[in-house]
């Protein structure tokens, strides 16, 4: 599509009317055009805009909306088309996106290549627009196969909060499609992720007279190979045929005030990436226990820990669930590969399958390559088949789950 249709696209002030009669890239030039850069991250105003807007095209749609605050002014919405007496489908989304900088016009949808470019275009507003359109057909055929949630989580570009509070509230669904820039391809597995902090301390003194304090860097010097002690003897433990094994890195280390100071603390973050099987109960059990006996053998070293910062547990959906048989079904009959993936960064899947209990795979529109970059964009010729990629999911899944 050349530049000159830019014109076409909708500018915020022109999205008014809320109604899905716009075609899923006139859908998705308004979702982007709405600042939602997650409010942890510097100049984020956060999702609250965003969550209003879906929610309008939603009601107006004829859906039940449902929204509550996760944080102040942070509400993740689950939006229902619900009749009975057949299974029912969460599309999930997050509604966040990554910062602007350094990407030139993010919220000024263009289209050029046949693609839409914009923040969040593919990671991850490409998927919640398409399933904007599924929602609409959903409550516009009293035969549409399954009942259907929409569901917009806040938060997931930082730690998940959204879909981890969605989760633990237990949605009555039967399983869970989230969208993220796959290539429609399908993910039943990832990794998780357990982080915390690790701490030594010292005493204070002047480093001319070393011995009137105690180096709480050097006790980390100390520490670091038992840490590790606690650590890599599992990352193999359980090797998983995709995803391969577990892995762990020391990402940041503070600790000094100055050269000629004798530093009284130190502190360093663990990121341990979790496979299938893996918790993160377990793997601080370990790094517990090597830290007991580090303490024993050095009676004067201080170290402690915190509760883990980060923890999203791995996702592992079996193929022979039933949304991975429709997830199949539907991607093969749009003649993409139906052959499960996994993949080492994490989604809302995790919460929604390791804590909410709820069966789910990762599958929208978009690539990942162009998530988070200064060029992000969504070909739109693959935005329109994720509409009918996931009306096939539900009506797979309709046959399969009932
Ligand atoms: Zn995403």
């Amino acid at each position: 599509m050349a530049e000159a249709s830019c014109a076409r696209l909708p500018r915020r002030s022109a999205v008014g009317g809320l109604t899905i009669t716009r075609s899923v890239v006139e859908t998705l030039a308004g979702l982007v055009a709405i600042n939602s850069v997650n409010a942890s991250l510097e100049g984020g105003p956060g999702e609250a805009e965003l969550a209003n807007h879906v929610a309008d095209l939603a009601r107006a749609a004829g859906a039940d909306v449902e929204m509550y605050d996760v944080e102040p002014g942070r509400p993740n919405l689950l939006a229902w088309i619900r009749r009975g007496n057949r299974p029912t489908l969460m599309f999930e989304c997050h509604l966040d996106t990554v910062g602007l900088d350094p990407m030139p016009d993010a919220l000024n949808p263009r289209i050029a290549n046949g693609r839409l470019y914009g923040r969040g275009s593919a990671d991850p507003k490409g998927c919640m627009a398409a399933m904007l359109h599924v929602l609409h057909a959903a409550a516009n055929d009293p035969d549409f196969p399954v009942d259907l949630c929409l569901a917009g989580a806040v938060g997931e570009e930082i730690v998940m909060i959204g879909s981890r509070v969605m989760a633990e509230r237990r949605p009555p669904v039967d399983a869970a499609v989230v969208g993220e820039p796959t290539e429609l391809q399908i993910i039943t597995s990832q990794k998780g992720a357990v982080r915390w902090r690790v701490r030594t301390h010292g005493v204070a003194a002047h480093s001319a007279m070393p011995e009137q304090g105690h180096n709480a860097i050097q006790d980390m010097a100390r520490a670091l190979p038992a840490l590790a002690r606690g650590i890599e003897p599992h990352l193999s433990a359980r090797p998983h045929p995709v995803l391969g094994n577990a892995t762990w890195n020391v990402g940041t280390i503070r600790g000094g005030a100055g050269v000629n100071v004798v530093p009284d603390l130190c502190e360093i973050e663990i990121d341990r990436r979790l496979v299938p099987g893996d918790t993160a109960t377990e793997v601080l059990e370990h790094v517990d226990a090597a830290l007991d006996d580090l303490r024993a053998s050095n009676p004067k070293l201080r170290v402690d820990r915190d509760s883990p910062f980060v923890d999203i547990p791995p996702l592992e959906t079996p193929h022979d669930a039933a949304v991975v048989r429709a997830a199949q079904r539907a991607v093969a009959a749009a003649g993409l590969s139906p052959d499960p993936l996994g993949v080492a960064y994490a989604t809302d899947a995790a919460m929604l399958s390791g804590i909410g209990g709820i069966p789910s795979v990762v599958l929208g529109p978009g690539n990942i390559a162009q998530a988070h970059t200064n060029d992000e964009w969504i070909e739109i010729a693959q935005l329109e088949q994720a509409v009918g990629v996931y009306l096939g999911v539900c009506e797979a899944f309709g046959e399969i789950a009932a």
